[in-house]
C-alpha cells in the first residue's frame, strides 16, 4: 500500500527506493533486535511482493536480487548454519519468482481487459454510427423523393395547361413558362447534387482549374442572390480591385453560392448576409457571414457529414448535401473551410484557398 501510493504520487523510482530501503530496514533490524535470528529473515519477502506488485517487473527483479543478497549478507553476518542459510536464499527466490510470474499474469491480465473494453467501446461506437447513417439516409430518401415530387407535381400541372395554351391570357402564359423554368432548374440543382455526392463518395471528384478573378466572381454571385430575397441586405466587402488565380471558378461560385443562399435560409427572420473577400500572404480567404439561427456547439462537427441536416423541421427545405459538396470543392482546391456560430446570433462560414498562378501544381 505504501509502495503503491509512492508509486501514484512520486513514481516508480520512489516505489522501488521504499522497496529497497525495506530490505535495508529489515537487515538492520535482524541485526540490532532479532532474538532468533531466522524468522525474520521471511520479511524479507514483503518488499519483493510489494515490487512485484506495484512497480514495473525490471525494477522487481532487481529488488529480488538485492533482498537474497542482503539476506545472504544477514546469514553471514549473524553466522547462522548452511542448511539455514541455503533453505532462506532457495525460499526467498521461490517467492520473488512466483511474485514475478504472478504480477505478470496479473499485468497481462488488466492489459487484455483492457483492450477488450477499448474493442468493445469501438464496436458500439461503430454500431452507434452506423444506425446514425442509416437514419440519415432514410430521411435523405424521403428529402429526395419529396424535393423531385415538387418540381414534377408543377411540371405535370402546367403541362395540362398547355392543352388551351391558345386561350390562355398572356399573363398566365408567363406564369406557365416560368414555372416549367423553375421547376427544371430546382430538378437540375437536384440531379447535379446527387451526382456530385455520388462523385465525392467515390473519390472520383475533379476540379478544372483555370485563371479568373475572385472579386469579379463574388460579386456576380452577390448580385445573383440579391435578386433572390427581399428581407436580407446583401454585402460584399472587399479592398482588393482584383484577385486572380487559377481555380475552378465554376466550382468556386457553387461553393460560396451555396454558403449565401444557407445564410439566407438560415436567417428566416432576415438581416444582413455579408461577403468579405480578402488576400492574406499567399492565399485567398472568402467570409460569408449571416445573423441567422446560428448553429450549436456540438452540430459544428457535423456539419459537413453528408445527408446531415441540423434544423429538421418542415419550415427550412434542404437535403443536407451542400455543405458536404462545398467542402470538397475547397478540398479540391487544397484549401481549408471553416465555422464560427453562435445560436441565435448567426454564423460565419470561411473559406481560404492557396492562390495558384498556374493551373497545375508546381512540381514538388
Ligand atoms: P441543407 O441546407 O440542404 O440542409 P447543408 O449541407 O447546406 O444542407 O447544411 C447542413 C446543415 O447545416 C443544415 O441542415 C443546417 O442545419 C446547417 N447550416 C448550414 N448553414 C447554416 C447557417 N448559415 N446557419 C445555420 N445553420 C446552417
Amino acid at each position: 500500500m505504501i509502495t503503491n501510493f509512492f508509486a501514484g504520487r512520486f513514481g516508480r523510482a520512489s516505489a522501488l527506493a521504499i522497496a529497497l530501503l525495506t530490505v535495508a530496514v529489515i537487515l538492520v533490524v535482524d541485526l540490532c533486535f532479532s532474538p532468533r535470528r531466522v524468522p525474520i529473515r521471511i520479511l524479507y519477502a514483503i518488499p519483493i511482493m510489494l515490487a512485484a506488485r506495484f512497480v514495473g517487473l525490471r525494477e522487481a527483479t532487481l529488488v529480488t536480487l538485492v533482498a537474497i543478497a542482503f539476506s545472504l549478507l544477514d546469514g553471514w553476518l549473524t553466522g547462522i548454519d548452511i542448511q539455514t542459510e541455503i533453505l532462506a536464499t532457495v525460499a526467498l527466490g521461490v517467492v520473488g519468482v512466483l511474485s514475478l510470474l504472478w504480477a505478470r499474469a496479473e499485468r497481462r491480465a488488466a492489459a487484455l481487459a483492457e483492450e477488450r473494453a477499448g474493442l468493445h467501446q469501438q464496436a458500439r461506437q461503430r454500431a452507434a454510427e452506423s444506425e446514425d447513417a442509416r437514419e440519415r439516409l432514410l430521411h435523405f430518401f424521403a428529402l429526395v423523393a419529396h424535393d423531385l415530387r415538387n418540381p414534377l407535381t408543377a411540371i405535370s400541372g402546367y403541362t395540362q395547361m398547355l392543352s388551351r395554351w391558345d386561350s390562355l391570357p398572356p399573363e398566365t402564359r408567363e406564369r406557365v413558362v416560368k414555372g416549367i423554368q423553375l421547376s427544371l432548374r430546382q430538378l437540375t440543382r437536384l440531379s447535379n447534387d446527387l451526382l456530385d455526392a455520388s462523385r465525392i463518395g467515390a473519390s472520383r471528384f475533379e476540379i478544372q482549374r483555370y485563371r479568373c478573378d475572385l472579386v469579379a466572381l463574388c460579386r456576380e454571385i452577390v448580385g445573383q442572390r440579391r435578386t433572390t430575397t427581399s428581407v436580407h441586405r446583401l454585402v460584399m466587402e472587399t479592398q482588393l480591385d482584383r484577385l486572380e488565380g487559377c481555380f475552378d471558378c465554376d466550382r468556386i461560385a457553387q461553393a460560396v453560392g451555396n454558403l449565401i443562399d444557407n445564410a439566407i435560409k438560415y436567417s428566416p427572420a432576415g438581416g444582413e448576409v455579408k461577403v468579405r473577400l480578402e488576400r492574406v500572404g499567399d492565399r485567398a480567404r472568402i467570409e460569408v457571414s449571416d445573423q441567422g439561427i446560428g448553429i450549436a456547439p456540438e452540430d459544428i462537427d457535423k456539419l459537413f457529414q453528408p445527408y446531415s441536416r441540423l434544423h429538421r423541421g418542415p419550415e427550412i427545405r434542404g437535403m443536407g448535401l451542400g455543405l458536404y459538396i462545398v467542402r470538397a470543392i475547397v478540398e479540391a482546391h487544397e484549401g481549408t473551410i471553416t465555422v464560427q456560430s453562435q445560436l441565435g446570433k448567426g454564423s460565419t462560414f470561411t473559406i481560404d484557398l492557396p492562390v495558384r498562378t498556374q493551373p497545375a501544381a508546381p512540381e514538388a
